[in-house]
């Protein structure tokens, strides 16, 4: 029946998303791709694990999680997504582990927790463990291998905090090693990771 009201909508409203929502519809029913997934999947995205991948939902989520392709999301050890997490094509988060020895056994690990309101850019990665914080920011092509703080820009590889959100929303500035935001004159220490 869905599959109707997707057709229909991709005929008589042919956007690109009412394309890909249909591709991703039989993608998911009728070939079994991420169909243990609950929400609209892009067609070009893994999920390892689905059913531990836990989120709170909202609109930049499921918009990201439709639209996005290529994403990986490893999910053995668990993946938590908090409300409206926002993310580009290409983002790889891998909740699972190996041993270093020969082995090579799966390591278990604490789940990866993505905040709420978090901005993940394109091909960054997200490794096992690891925690961002609410509010956050992570550069495109990041490698996240430590935890996030709350409102934090962080960049590189591996990823070190480059910059800082204030709490009223705004991108915080540096001036004489701290932040400081230029609308409600809020200055904090500068804490480089
Ligand atoms: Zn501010």
């Amino acid at each position: 029946m869905k599959f109707f009201v997707l057709l229909v909508k991709r005929l008589f409203r042919p956007s690109k998303r009412n394309n890909i929502r249909l591709i991703n519809h039989i993608v998911q029913k009728w070939f079994g791709v991420n169909s243990k997934f609950p929400l609209s999947v892009h067609y070009t995205t893994t999920l390892a694990s689905p059913s531990n991948i836990k989120f709170k939902g909202g609109e930049k989520f499921i918009s990201s999680m439709e639209s996005s392709g290529g994403c990986y999301f490893s999910a053995v050890n668990g993946i938590y997504f908090g409300h409206n997490v926002l993310f580009a094509p290409g983002v790889r988060i891998i909740s699972g582990n190996h041993s270093m020895d020969i082995s090579r056994a799966a390591v278990k690990s604490d789940p990866v927790k993505v905040g709420d309101n978090v901005w993940i850019g394109t091909s960054a990665v997200i490794l096992s463990g690891v925690s961002v914080g609410d509010n956050a920011v992570v550069g495109a092509g990041a490698v996240v291998t430590k935890n996030v703080g709350e409102y934090e820009i962080v960049a590189g590889v591996p990823a070190a905090k480059i910059g800082q959100i204030c709490t009223c929303g705004l991108q915080m500035h540096e001036s004489i090693g701290r932040w400081r935001c230029s609308t409600c004159d809020v200055v904090n220490d500068f804490e480089k990771k």
